[in-house]
């Protein structure tokens, strides 16, 4: 691991050939067959020379193969010709006053995502996206309410983490899975990206949170993996009568399924779960809702995350409580004993709330030509 990490930004004017097959989003031993099948490396060297390259773009973030100090540079050039290390440009950056760093990010296509760099006084984390779009159509949320275009494959998630890690002088130690898109409608390039996180990038799976909006059959086989990961659900209200009438996945799995499959999930894997509370005036911020979740939660380890409503235009009009009535709620949950925390909101300046950016661009985004070089990407 390296000991400090430069903040870096020249990588955004690199002339990347996004047509070439990008190394980002292999794991070793697939970067040893790349290796082997192009021909450039000797077989008795291609482990060697793969375990390698795998520390320089996982570990060190590398931009460029001629970063690779101890890669012969004839064999640098080799690659370059043949490879790009991540598939994605920067479209657009924007930071914060306070000190949040969003990406908009694409490869080439014309699908833009996004992703966020939180530093905090402890730590520093990142929040990705698993889709361009989502197709689960909550009618609170910005991407989806401007519906799905596709999965990102595991190369496109981890180029998000490396990103930000480039950005970030400290080390990117947390990951939430809190961007654009449903995790778990994305499983399998989800668990290749975790396991990428952990095996190649050397984060624990306990620093790893994935949000979902609880789809009930994928989160009993992500509780089979194993995986000490972090699993949040969106919750957002404890009733069916008021979950349905806003997040169209409660009429497939509603309230007493999705939360069973999280306590089992939270049993299995020894791990505390969160649950997402998200708080719309007069829709989700009533008493009784407050004193329905905490009986939910009762004698599971768990924490409550409280989020005020982002702005996001919407068609039925939804707000954000006032300050009087989210304290309200969150103290009728504390009263029951709740463990409860409240988001901390950051990046407002530059509309951190999910998939509001991206939704904003896609609109203005024009197909550009793959190897375009970019603007520094504007502020
Ligand atoms: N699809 C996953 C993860 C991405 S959304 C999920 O739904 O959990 C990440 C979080 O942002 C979710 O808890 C979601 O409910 C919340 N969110 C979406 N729109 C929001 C808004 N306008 N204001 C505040 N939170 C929002
Ligand atoms: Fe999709 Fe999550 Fe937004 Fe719902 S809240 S539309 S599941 S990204």
């Amino acid at each position: 691991m390296p000991s400090r990490l430069e903040s870096r930004t020249d990588w955004y004017n690199l002339k990347v050939n996004l047509g070439l097959p990008s190394l980002v989003g292999l794991r070793r031993d697939e970067i040893q067959t790349e290796l082997q099948n192009s021909g450039l490396v000797a077989e008795k060297e291609a482990r060697m020379r793969a375990a390698q390259i795998s520390r320089w773009i996982y570990q060190k973030a590398a931009a460029e193969f001629l970063e690779m100090k101890d890669v012969p540079a004839s064999l640098r050039e080799a690659l370059a010709a043949k490879f790009t290390i991540s598939p994605l440009q920067v479209e657009r950056h924007l930071r914060s006053s306070d000190d949040v760093d969003k990406l908009l990010v694409h490869r080439g296509d014309g699908d833009v995502y996004e992703c966020v760099l939180l530093p905090y006084e402890n730590r520093v984390s990142c929040c990705l996206s698993s889709q361009v779009g989502c197709p689960m159509g909550c009618k609170f949320c910005a991407t989806g309410i401007g519906g799905f275009t596709r999965n990102l494959d595991a190369g496109e998630i981890l180029a998000q983490y490396l990103m930000l890690q480039r950005l970030s002088p400290r080390r990117v130690g947390h990951v939430v899975f809190m961007g654009m898109g449903e995790p778990l409608l994305n499983f399998e390039a989800l668990l290749k990206a975790l396991a990428l996180l952990h095996d190649e990038v050397g984060l624990s799976y306990r620093h790893i949170t994935v949000s979902t909006v609880g789809i009930v059959p994928k989160i009993k086989e992500l509780t089979k993996t194993g995986l000490p990961i972090h699993l949040a659900l969106s919750l957002h209200s404890p009733f069916d009568r008021v979950r349905d009438t806003f997040m169209p996945v409660n009429k497939r799995w509603p309230v007493a399924e999705v939360v069973g499959a999280m306590k089992d999930h939270a049993r299995k894997t020894g791990r505390k779960i969160t649950i997402e509370y998200l708080l719309i005036d007069r829709l989700t911020d009533s008493l009784d809702q407050a004193a329905e979740l905490a009986k939910l939660v009762k004698g599971t380890p768990s924490v409550v995350n409280l989020i005020p409503f982002n702005y996001v235009m919407t068609d039925e009009g939804f707000r954000r409580p006032e300050v009087g009535r989210v304290r309200s709620f969150r103290r009728e949950l504390e009263s029951r004993g709740v463990n409860v925390t409240q988001r901390v909101e950051r990046g407002h300046d530059i509309a951190a709330a999910c998939g509001q950016l991206a939704g904003e661009h896609q609109g203005r985004f024009a197909r550009r030509e793959s190897t375009s070089a970019l603007p520094l990407a504007s502020a």
